[in-house]
């Protein structure tokens, strides 16, 4: 049996996550070792005797069948997520909504777009009677998700938002609302759960390999510049670094102990309150989780360099640094080193593990609107924790 181009993607990931679970060795540690090692062209290469039956039970992609993206806000991130998308090979980007004429120009030549599937904001609604879009990839500021998640719903696209997923907790459950309601998927842009080094720390702490988490830190923030950027206005940001890059810390202290956090304490220091005016600048907060685990966490707007995901469990530990930005992600064990693919982008392996998903009936990954939830829920607590002093909030 041989496979298609397409599928090639989907079925390395799937055989390299067994030989990974399975036969996991130092001498191949890396996607990139273990495909040298199978040598050859994918494209010819009889590998399905190698799959479990569950594994061999994935539904081969056809080779016209994509999930065809229109990205909603060409700014910066749309650039990025359109670049990495090149690469893709069960997403594709085929289109845009913007304000500026002018990018449906420079976006069409950059990235080779027809003209036809893209958009302003006002005719978005448009994009429902256009059957070559099936998703729309919100990046727009914080409080326009909502709007535009609803919308996209109505129109019956399936939804992927930026994080923060909304900038409320009733946002976000009338965002799920919605996307339950029209049938569609709505997924966030947490990236880091389709990149190698975080999957193996999630496959280590639920293959038990780190024992009983004690305790976690996570750290991410970045020095801001322009004072005028729609991230420090509360209209549009919804908040400071805590909604932008503190749900990293957020969402790796739930993906590094598997539980939800049931309290947070908090506190805000701001050297700068004319430029962070409206939105906070840095904020240090533990969370407390079920089984007695803390973790320590804290993200700015003000320096550099503050990056991190360290996971103690009794038996072992994982310490990335970086952990959360673009990478490439680096990390240890207690076993030593770290090395695993970093040749493609997060956002390829992201919109290709989003789209199997979608196209495949896969069951979901952990990106959900849900999952968009319990992190706003989380930011809530640690507003209320702040404006109570520091005092222990129940989440
Ligand atoms: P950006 O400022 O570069 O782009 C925002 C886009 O929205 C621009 O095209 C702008 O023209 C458009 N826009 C429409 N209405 C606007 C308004 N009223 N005010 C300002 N801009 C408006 O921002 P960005 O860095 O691309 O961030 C966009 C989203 O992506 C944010 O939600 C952010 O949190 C998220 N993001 C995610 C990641 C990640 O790694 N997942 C990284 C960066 C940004």
């Amino acid at each position: 049996m041989y496979l298609t181009n397409l599928a090639v993607t989907t079925i390395e990931n799937d055989v390299w996550m067994l030989f990974r679970e399975t036969n996991c060795t130092n001498f191949m540690k890396s996607r990139r070792d273990f495909l040298l090692k199978l040598g050859g062209s994918a494209l010819t290469l009889p590998i399905v005797s190698a799959l479990t039956p569950a594994e061999a039970a994935v539904p081969m992609v056809a080779a016209d069948k994509q999930l065809r993206v229109a990205l909603v806000g060409l700014g910066s991130y749309a650039d990025r997520v359109a670049t990495a998308m090149k690469d893709c090979k069960l997403a594709k980007l085929v289109g845009g909504v913007t304000g500026a004429p002018e990018k449906v120009d420079k976006w069409s030549s950059k990235f080779g777009l027809d003209k036809a599937n893209f958009y302003d904001y006002k005719d978005f609604e448009k994009i429902k009677d256009n059957p070559n879009i099936d998703a729309v990839y919100i990046t727009l500021p914080n409080s326009m998700h909502h709007e535009y998640t609803l919308r996209a719903a109505k129109m019956g696209k399936h939804v992927i938002c930026e994080k923060p997923m909304s900038v409320s907790v009733k946002q976000a459950e009338e965002m799920i609302a919605a996307c339950k309601k029209a049938d569609v998927k709505l997924y966030i842009g947490y990236r880091l759960h389709f990149e190698p080094y975080t999957r193996e720390l999630i496959r280590m702490r639920k293959a038990g390999e780190l024992g009983k988490i004690m305790h976690v830190n996570t750290y991410d923030g970045f020095k801001s510049g322009d004072p005028n950027q729609w991230r420090l206005k509360k209209a549009l940001a919804g908040g400071g670094a805590l909604m932008d890059v503190g749900v990293y810390c957020i969402n790796g202290a739930r993906y590094a102990t598997g539980e939800e956090p049931i309290w947070v304490s908090a506190e805000e220091a701001k050297t700068d309150p004319v430029k962070f005016k409206e939105v906070d600048e840095t904020i240090t907060f533990q969370m407390g989780f079920p089984s007695g685990a803390i973790a320590s966490c804290g993200t700015t707007y003000n320096f550099n360099n503050f990056e991190r995901l360290y996971v103690i469990g009794e038996k072992g530990f994982v310490d990335l640094s970086p952990a959360f930005g673009y990478g490439p992600i680096k990390g240890r064990t207690n076993k030593g080193e770290m090395s695993w693919d970093t040749t493609k982008m997060h956002q390829t392996w992201q919109m290709d593990g989003m789209a199997d998903c979608i196209l495949n009936g896969k069951p979901d990954p952990n990106v959900t609107g849900e999952e968009g939830l319990k992190d706003m829920k989380v930011i809530e607590a640690i507003y209320k924790s702040i404006a109570a002093g520091g005092k222990k909030v129940m989440v």
